[in-house]
């Protein structure tokens, strides 16, 4: 018989028509956003100063479907759907009797699943009359992802970028150029955190705390004319990002497999929210399907930090809301995954952590980087520093199968490629990256300071 496990691409006209709300499938209702000065719960209107009312009202949706516009899904053409292949060379190379997959979200024209929430936001956005986004990038794939998003949908992206990184990263800040985006090295003369930040220090390498304060700041003060836009975290973020799991759930039913397991990296939870998210109706009704979220060591956010309230950013300038936190505060130590140093993690990610429906494991950065080698080696894809935790962990699963015999299938979100992340392999094959130990006397400090909510 022909075997259909080999790599399953959906026909075009089956991307899916509605994206997944897990809102409503919440085993207890999510704590309401807070107003950082106040901690008294959001109104809409004050949401309204920085996000348009359509992406407002996808975030406190509580439809278990919602329809992705034709005109959106004729841009998820362009990537859509994505591939699900089945990494035999790889469970050659592992001698496990397990099956693995990878969802392939590299292959969208930004290179990671970023492009997936960022052409809805930028719809959304011109919808409702926006003139211009802002935003903040560190490594560079979500200011990459709204450059692309804005010269699609014809809306101008000014992105404020790290200073490290805007210095060290050339590549991803010309690629913000070439697709239209204007991008500020943060800090930056341009705001008032900014400035504050330069006279205090002058040579201060920024951080994504306050690129995040600087791009708000932008949309606050531009009397409704630019609105903010956030690439992770938020619920109408991983809303978008369902289409990933839909997509892969349709996929093994065409085959006839049901995975066991299913793992992605967490920054600030999107790729891996919008990867299983989709699977929590049938988990919550007791099928045994298990879901693994994958933090650097260095960032244990899940496995390390508090379900507590703490506010989005540095700066005190984003919503405080409930879940799972290392502190406002803490910087974490520079690794080379640097889409997953957030001190947060998405409040529904959290409540499902919470509430124990999936699983969390925390990896140091070398052993990550020597599973990126053997998946490429295998699989001929060099993958995102961020993505080479999930493909660690399904190795790791896979291992355990080889001593069990078990024959489990396992799937992973490949959420990016690493064509931009060479300098970090460089140094990986060097022997030059360090893994820094788990920072706890960093992560107790930082602990200390967190806000008081009036809910
Ligand atoms: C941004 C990014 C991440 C981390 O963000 P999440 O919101 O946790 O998905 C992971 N992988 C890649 C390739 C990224 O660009």
């Amino acid at each position: 018989m022909e075997d259909k496990t080999k790599k399953y691409i959906l026909p075009e006209n089956e991307i899916p028509s509605k994206w997944y709300n897990i809102n409503p499938d919440l085993p207890k209702p999510m704590a309401p956003p807070c107003n950082p000065q106040t901690g008294k719960p959001l109104t809409p209107e004050e949401l309204e100063v920085i996000f348009p009312r359509s992406i407002i009202e996808q975030e406190i949706s509580m439809q278990n479907y919602i329809d992705i516009p034709p005109e959106l899904i004729d841009i998820y053409r362009m990537w859509r759907p994505t591939p699900l292949v089945r990494a035999e060379r790889l469970e050659q190379m592992l001698d496990t009797p397990a099956k693995i997959f990878f969802k392939n979200e590299s292959v969208s024209p930004a290179g990671s699943h970023k492009p997936n929430t960022a052409v809805a936001q930028a719809y959304y956005n011109k919808k409702d009359g926006t003139g211009r986004l802002t935003t903040e990038t560190g490594a560079g794939q979500w200011g990459c992802a709204l450059s692309f998003a804005g010269a699609l949908i014809g809306i101008p992206v000014t992105v404020y970028m790290v200073k490290v990184s805007y210095e060290q990263k050339p590549y991803r800040k010309m690629m913000m150029h070439a697709y239209g985006g204007k991008v500020h090295p943060s800090p930056s003369k341009l705001t008032d955190a900014g400035r504050a930040m330069l006279a205090q220090d002058p040579d201060c390498p920024g951080s994504l705390g306050l690129a995040i304060s600087e791009a708000v700041e932008e949309a606050v003060k531009s009397g409704g004319e630019a609105k903010y836009s956030l690439g992770s975290v938020l619920n109408h973020v991983i809303l978008h990002q369902t289409i990933v799991g839909l997509e892969t759930k349709n996929q093994f039913e065409k085959m006839g497999i049901t995975p066991d397991i299913l793992i992605g990296c967490v920054g600030g939870g999107s790729n891996f929210g919008g990867f299983v998210f989709p699977f929590i109706p049938e988990k919550i009704k007791g099928k045994n399907i298990r879901m693994i979220a994958v933090e650097p060591a260095s960032c244990p956010t899940l496995t390390k930090g508090e379900f507590t309230f703490d506010y989005g950013d540095t700066a005190k300038m984003a919503p405080i809301v409930q879940m799972y936190t290392l502190g406002h505060d803490f910087m974490p130590p520079s690794i080379h995954a640097g889409g997953l140093r957030y001190h947060g993690m998405a409040p529904q990610v959290s409540m499902l952590y919470h509430e124990g429906l999936i699983e969390a494991v925390a990896y140091p950065q070398n052993p990550c980087f020597e599973a990126a080698m053997m998946f490429a080696k295998a699989e001929g894809i060099i993958p995102a520093p961020e993505s080479s935790h999930a493909i660690k962990c399904a190795i790791d699963e896979a291992l355990k199968c080889r001593k069990t015999g078990e024959k489990k299938v396992i799937a992973f979100n490949l959420s990016g490629h690493g064509h931009f992340d060479m300098t970090a392999y460089e140094k990986y094959m060097e022997g030059k990256l360090t893994d820094y130990e788990y920072p706890k006397e960093l992560i107790k400090e930082s602990l200390k300071k967190l806000p008081k909510v009036d809910i």
